[in-house]
């Protein structure tokens, strides 16, 4: 299928999953993940409409940034070793995988602006899932105050990959709640006003909790 055809499906599950929850669709920022596809299938998302495009890696990452560049917004969504931060740092407008300090550190180090950040958090505490226990964000947060270029846009999260419906749908409520209470603190240096959940199995459900940026890969761009 073209990337067109899918997204019009995909727009058609949105507009539904808004309409049940009392939502607009406009609140929703629908990110491309084009790891698993060509630079050729990823301008054809561009142009089918997709804006925001996310890869999980550096190497992906650079490949497609340097071929498509300003035509699109960058979210990196993988794990980002401290290491590789200079690489992409200055290209990614939006990373959603902050999980500590030491990365913080680096980011505020090598960066030329300031960073737009959601806080990866491991609600499901699954051992094979990267990202901060829910108890551990508040304090994560204050100590990010020291950090300028870090700025927290919002809170990330990964469901399980299970067919449970309600237990899905527990964590992306559990992080909805998480976000609702630090919002509420109103830190300059983190409004966290956002929610990144959601993916292709599960945006819909994501979209019913409060998601405001579903990262959709295999539906959109894949067969
Ligand atoms: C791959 C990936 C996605 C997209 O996954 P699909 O199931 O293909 O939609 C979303 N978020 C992250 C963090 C990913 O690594």
């Amino acid at each position: 299928m073209d990337v067109a055809a899918n997204l019009e499906m995909i727009n058609h599950n949105i507009n539904e999953a808004c309409a049940r929850s009392n939502r607009k669709s406009e609140e929703l920022t629908i990110i491309g993940v084009t790891k698993y596809v060509t630079i050729e299938r990823t301008i054809e998302a561009i142009e089918a409409g997709i804006e925001n495009i996310g890869e999980n890696r550096n190497e992906g990452f650079l490949e497609k940034y340097n071929q498509i560049g300003t035509r699109a917004k960058w979210h990196f969504i993988g794990s980002l070793q401290s290491r590789k931060v200079k690489d992409i740092i200055d290209k990614v407008d939006v990373l959603h995988s902050l999980d500590r300090l030491s990365l913080a550190k680096e980011i505020n180090k090598r960066a030329g602006k300031r960073v737009d950040c959601f806080i990866q958090v491991n609600v499901s505490g699954e051992q094979s899932k990267h990202g901060l226990a829910p108890e551990e964000v508040l304090l994560f947060i204050e100590n990010l105050a020291a950090y300028e270029k870090v700025h927290i846009i919002g809170l990330m999260t990964m469901a399980p990959h299970i067919d449970d419906e309600e237990k899905i749908r527990s964590v992306f409520r559990q992080l909805s709640v998480l976000r609702d209470s630090i919002q509420s603190l109103n830190y300059d240096h983190a409004p966290c006003s956002f929610l990144s959940m959601g993916m292709s199995n599960d945006y819909e459900i994501a979209i019913e909790e409060g998601a405001t940026h579903i990262r959709i890969g295999s539906n959109l761009v894949g067969n």
